[in-house]
């Protein structure tokens, strides 16, 4: 590739939000370039991403759940079970995917299995240059169009660069947008695991007082687990041999999926939040973990992120081929469009956590209060499900079912 390209679109950043957006930029006929490093054969990522419809409608239409639906599996249900041991104690409350008219909620995906196959589906894809060998070392957002320096000195032009580059994103510190950000006294542990009963589609979300326990169904009899603690526990749990930790995690789960079996490699994440407070300036347009951060509870983040990709892919396109493509009236219409979806989701999960590490007992009652509420009141829950499914406010075009879609597969 020579050096001085210039492109409409520069997408920095090869994770799954990333790759998405540099697709479904150059599918809405944007001549992109995407700077990320391809990922290595043995790159590991022990989590999952539970992807809602719209998320999955999104991989259809860029043609890439072929390559992941096996290794994917559907939530048909989601239980939530009260394990504070407090005085007051939520009852189980459960949400079915048939309460929102629909098959499942979405699928529990692999991150790997999703990368790799994002990532295959960029090798031809028609309008995206790729450069797999290469860092964005420096932007500049200064000239007439934003100037990407990599890291062998080469440089690219662009109108719009998607800084998809991770929550240290350098093209958001070059952009000057500012953020909020913050840390929660918890971490996660994050692995897979096999065991003896069925889930029958089920992710259960056990409240304990150090934070959530979640188990999401994998195809056959394994699941994936998010298990989060106060740091120094959390430490303890990664520092466990297996079966050390399999006797834990057994007694924990209190028979739900009955024996433990084999369990895959353990990563620890501290949990911390931040968001953007907006999503597009001076050529610069945020995307996943470049914009906002989420503890792992609820599954809301990677599910955003894809959001933002759609989006940014839909406002781009929109404008035209004439168009400046990084300019005020498309970064204006795509922060725009992101801001009540992020920023709510980023307050529940926020307000959710706070309330099960409080040990104040009027916020215990309120929780249980609410929990309660909604396990008795149908229509309010079948509100929930669809809040906790859709975005606020109008769905991009590439999240809405493909034309050949059989509406039984994603709901
Ligand atoms: C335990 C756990 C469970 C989760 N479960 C769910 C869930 O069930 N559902 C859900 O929706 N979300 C979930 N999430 C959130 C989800 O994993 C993240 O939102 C998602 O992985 C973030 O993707 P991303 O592409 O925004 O960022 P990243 O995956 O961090 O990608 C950023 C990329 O940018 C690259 N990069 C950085 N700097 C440069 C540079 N200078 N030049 C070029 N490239 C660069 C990096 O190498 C990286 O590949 C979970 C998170 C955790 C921790």
């Amino acid at each position: 590739m020579a050096t001085g390209t210039d492109y409409r679109a520069a997408v920095v950043g090869g994770g799954p939000a990333g790759l998405a957006a540099a697709l479904a930029l150059a599918r809405s006929g944007i001549e992109t370039v995407l700077v990320a490093p391809a990922p290595k054969p043995d790159h590991a990522d022990s989590r999952t991403a539970a992807l809602f419809a719209g998320s999955i409608h999104f991989l259809m239409n860029l043609g890439v759940w072929t390559r992941i639906e096996a290794s994917s599996a559907p939530i048909v249900a989601i239980r939530i079970l009260d394990d504070t041991g407090r005085l007051f104690r939520a009852p189980e409350t459960r949400f079915e995917a048939r309460d929102a008219g629909r098959e499942n909620f979405g699928y529990n995906v692999p991150n790997r299995g999703l990368v790799d196959a994002l990532w295959q589906e960029a090798q031809d894809a028609p309008g995206l240059t790729l450069r797999p060998d290469r860092l964005l070392a420096r932007l500049d957002t200064t000239g007439a169009k934003a100037s990407l320096t990599l890291d062998d000195g080469s440089t690219l032009l662009a109108e719009l660069v998607v800084a998809a580059d991770g929550r240290k994103s350098l093209c958001r510190e070059a952009s000057a947008i500012v953020t909020k950000a913050w840390s929660y006294d918890q971490s996660a542990v994050a692995c897979t695991f096999d065991h003896t009963r069925p889930h029958q589609g089920i992710s259960t979300e056990l409240h304990r007082r150090s934070g959530p326990l979640t188990t999401v169904p994998l195809p056959g009899r394994a699941s994936s687990l998010v298990w989060v603690e106060r740091p120094a526990e959390a430490q303890r749990l990664m520092s466990l041999d297996e079966s050390a930790f399999r006797t834990l995690l057994e007694a924990r789960l209190q028979g739900l999926l009955g024996s433990v079996g084999s369990i895959g490699r353990r990563t620890m994440f501290p949990l911390s939040g931040m968001s953007a407070t907006r999503f597009g300036d001076h050529r610069v347009a945020l995307v996943g973990e470049a914009g906002h951060v989420i503890p792992p509870i609820g599954a809301q983040g990677l599910n955003l992120g894809l959001r933002d990709a759609a989006t940014i892919a839909e406002c781009a396109g929109d404008a035209g081929v004439h168009a400046d493509v990084g300019g005020p009236a498309v970064l204006e219409r795509y922060s725009a469009a992101r801001m009540l979806d992020v920023t709510s989701r980023v307050w529940t999960v926020d307000v959710l956590n706070r309330s099960l590490l409080s040990g104040l007992l009027p916020v215990q009652l309120a929780r249980g209060a609410g929990l309660y509420a909604l396990q008795m009141l149908d229509p309010l829950r079948r509100r929930l499900v669809r809040e906790g499914l859709e975005p606020t406010g109008a769905i991009p075009r590439l999240m809405r079912p493909p034309a050949n879609f059989a509406t039984a597969s994603a709901g």
